[in-house]
């Protein structure tokens, strides 16, 4: 049995190494005329390396990232502390799993080595364009005029995906109303800055810096709202000087980090509200293809990877089926659901606007991380405590 599978970003490929590990051709069709990521960092929390674990690619993930100490929230302006939770030993034997900081681009490298591997197909430089299905079966159609007959369709194109198109009519995304700038720097420009996964709250933005690449870089996000934004795509040029207006009178060391970047990039962030479904007959979708979320959870790659191997646990099971791909979507959707409710939240939890709602928010949570760390801690059990392993389909 055959699946294609739209798109070679995260999603794409943990579905093709989890499908090809269970049994099935596996080709990639993937629009860029490489597999390569841009940039910047991502953030792998346990319940991803569970996923990666299942993948087979955990080790080869921690030999090339950074392992934080702490997650910490602090104010923006004054680097004030909100709290700060232990979660290198802790990830471990509390979840089951490191938390990873990894580049992107590392990260698809070991994706892609590990779906090669498995005897994966991939073909590169070449967009799905439309599916038919008739007497025949199922068909997809690419844009080099290549038609590829197939048993399943799965679509991981992206929040604009195609073949969500086709199956659920256009929708625009919803713009979320923020920007986020991105960058990266050696880590030897703040040598004082933390191991540490940081938000840096402030109003109406919000910044996150962290190590990648075992340390050797500064991954750094900023997030900002507002109504004007030029592109979507991550290779959109940003404008260092309007960067710097914005965060450039932070705490140290983000002016450092800020007037060391030799260049910077801006995407405007989209998400969409929960589809109706997910598949119609033998084709279905994945990963930001039918659950964008803003990344203020730092979830979105998470979720992917989980759907991967649900996707593949179902199939296996019980072959490719509407039963089956019914079965995915009853155990991802709910989920997904609450991640993306969650991840919506925490947009206005960082960007208080002002110092009485500031002080409302975060004077409870500063109170709650001295008097019950552990209580502080267990907010994130449900995230963070998933095995996707041991998930029952
Ligand atoms: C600023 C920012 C920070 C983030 N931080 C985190 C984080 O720390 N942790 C986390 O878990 N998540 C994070 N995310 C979310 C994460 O990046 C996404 O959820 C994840 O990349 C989605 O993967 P995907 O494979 O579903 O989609 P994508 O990464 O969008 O991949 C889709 C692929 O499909 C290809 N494609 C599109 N259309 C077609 C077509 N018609 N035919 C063939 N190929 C096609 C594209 O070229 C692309 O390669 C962040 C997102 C942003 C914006």
């Amino acid at each position: 049995m055959k699946i294609v599978v739209a798109g070679g970003g995260i999603g794409g490929l943990s579905a093709a190494i989890a499908l090809s590990k269970v049994g099935f051709e596996v080709e990639v069709i993937e629009r860029a005329p490489a597999l390569t990521e841009v940039g910047a960092g991502i953030q792998l929390s346990p319940n991803a390396t569970k996923g990666l674990a299942a993948l087979g690619v955990l080790e080869a993930a921690v030999a090339v990232s950074s392992q934080p100490e702490r997650l910490e929230m602090r104010i923006g302006r004054t680097g004030e502390k909100v709290f700060s939770i232990p979660i290198a030993k802790e990830a471990r034997n509390r979840y089951g799993a490191p938390y990873l900081h990894i580049h992107r681009a590392d990260l698809i490298a070991l994706l892609k080595r590990a779906a090669e591997f498995a005897g994966v197909q991939v073909r590169l430089g070449a967009r799905v364009s439309a599916y038919v299905r008739d007497v025949d079966g199922l068909r997809v159609g690419l844009d080099t005029g290549a038609i590829v007959p197939c048993d399943l369709l799965v679509g991981a194109d992206g929040v604009r995906s195609t073949v969500r198109r086709q199956m659920l009519g256009e929708q625009e995304p919803r713009y979320t109303g923020a920007v986020a700038w991105r960058l990266t720097v050696p880590a030897d420009v703040a040598p004082d800055l933390p191991h540490a996964a940081i938000v840096w709250a402030g109003p109406g933005r919000h910044a996150v810096t962290y190590r990648v690449r075992r340390g050797e870089l500064i991954n750094f996000v900023g997030v900002t709202e507002t109504e004007k934004f030029a592109g979507e795509s991550w290779d959109q040029p940003g404008d260092i000087v309007e960067l710097a207006g914005d965060f450039g009178d932070w705490a140290p060391p983000i002016p450092d980090i800020i007037a060391s970047a030799a260049s910077c990039f801006s995407w405007a962030l989209f998400d969409r509200d929960p589809l109706p479904t997910w598949s119609d007959d033998r084709v279905t979708l994945l990963g930001d293809a039918c659950h964008a979320m803003p990344p203020f959870q730092a979830q979105g790659a998470a979720m992917a990877i989980e759907d991967a191997i649900v996707l593949a646990k179902c199939l296996q099971a019980d072959g490719i089926s509407e039963a089956s791909l019914r079965r995915y979507e009853k155990v991802r959707k709910p989920r997904t659901t609450k991640v993306l409710g969650s991840a919506r939240a925490n947009m206005g939890v960082f960007h208080r606007s002002n110092a009485i709602t500031q002080a409302a928010t975060y004077g409870p949570m500063k109170l709650a991380d001295r008097l019950f760390p552990s209580f502080v801690r267990s907010r994130q059990d449900w995230i963070y405590g998933y095995d996707v392993r041991h998930v029952q389909v």
